[in-house]
């Protein structure tokens, strides 16, 4: 599975901002068409190591608009393997149809499994997963957003040579972490990482921890608009200024948060002068098309 790094250029924001500050996005939302940004840098070598293993079945978790899901549908359709999504919420096994995130996994091949919150909540469980495999029989599991250590390799790639010698500061939307953490794991002492998470939490922190001993990393956690999938008018505002101002496509979820709480961050005067400042589109757009955001993007 190639991963062309001319699919995820390197774009300067032609925005005015202060101190003679640049602002440049790479465009992983591009790096593949359906097995988007930071989710197909995440899935690589857990599909070489799959196939190595000789598994011919994902299994995976998500919610019903996840990004993951997408991911691993799409990447099963096209990388020959069969795929299960057990997916957070009984009450959503008739509304498939209803859900462009549901159809069009299942429409990929994808075998969607509905199971209880309550049930959800014990999917890292052992007797859980031997249920699963009594079930649907053998599988490589991939956890809910896809980190593992496969995953974080995976997101080391995302920065490359020129991107180490260039930029100050790389920003990033924080989920699960890791993502950041093959970032943060790539990057030069010289470099800054910064971290928007787009839910509430403190634990993020120690689950970065896990995959990376450096210390040129933070958390901003001023941003999450509220919690995961929250948001509010000033960030579905600024999501359709961004693309009417840029012509770059981003959802509210994640990127939207990140760039909202960057621009906030620099017109605080956050950062010196002159600095060369990287954020990374990790695409997920598929999210857009669900009739949550319909209405406003
Ligand atoms: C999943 C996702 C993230 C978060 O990545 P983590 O590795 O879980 O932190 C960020 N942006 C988008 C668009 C995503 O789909």
């Amino acid at each position: 599975m190639l991963i062309d790094a001319a699919n995820s250029p390197n774009q300067r924001l032609m925005l005015e901002f202060p101190n003679n500050i640049s602002v440049f996005i790479k465009r992983e939302d591009l790096l593949h068409p359906q097995i988007s940004g930071n989710k197909f840098r995440k899935l690589k070598y857990n599909l070489h190591a799959a196939r190595q293993m000789d598994y011919n079945t994902l299994l995976t978790f998500g919610g019903a608009y996840s990004n993951h899901i997408a991911a691993v549908a799409a990447a099963g359709d096209e990388f020959g393997f069969n795929t299960i999504g057990i997916i957070r919420g009984e009450e959503l096994v008739d509304k498939i149809n209803d859900n462009p995130t549901l159809k069009l996994a299942q429409q990929q091949g994808m075998q969607l499994v509905f199971i209880s919150r309550a049930d959800y909540r014990s999917k890292s469980q052992a007797d859980f997963i031997q249920k699963l495999n009594n079930q649907f029989g053998e599988f490589y599991l991939i956890p809910e957003g896809g980190t593992n250590a496969l995953a974080v390799e995976g997101c080391r790639e995302i920065l490359t040579a020129q991107d180490k010698q260039q930029f100050d500061y790389v920003c990033c939307a924080v989920g699960t972490g890791g993502t950041i953490a093959g970032i943060i794991e790539s990057s030069t002492d010289q470099q800054t990482i910064l971290g928007f998470p787009a839910l509430k939490g403190d634990f993020l922190q120690a689950q970065i921890q896990q995959w990376t001993n450096k210390t040129n990393w933070q958390l901003i956690p001023d941003y999450h608009g509220g919690g995961y999938a929250r948001t509010t008018p000033a960030l579905l505002q600024f999501v359709q200024d961004f693309k009417a101002q840029t012509g770059i496509e981003i959802e509210p979820i994640y990127t939207g948060k990140m760039l909202f709480g960057l621009f906030d961050l620099i017109h605080k005067h956050y950062f010196p002068a002159n600095s060369q400042i990287l954020v990374i589109h990790t695409g997920g757009l598929q999210g857009n098309l669900s009739s949550r955001f319909n209405s406003v993007i």
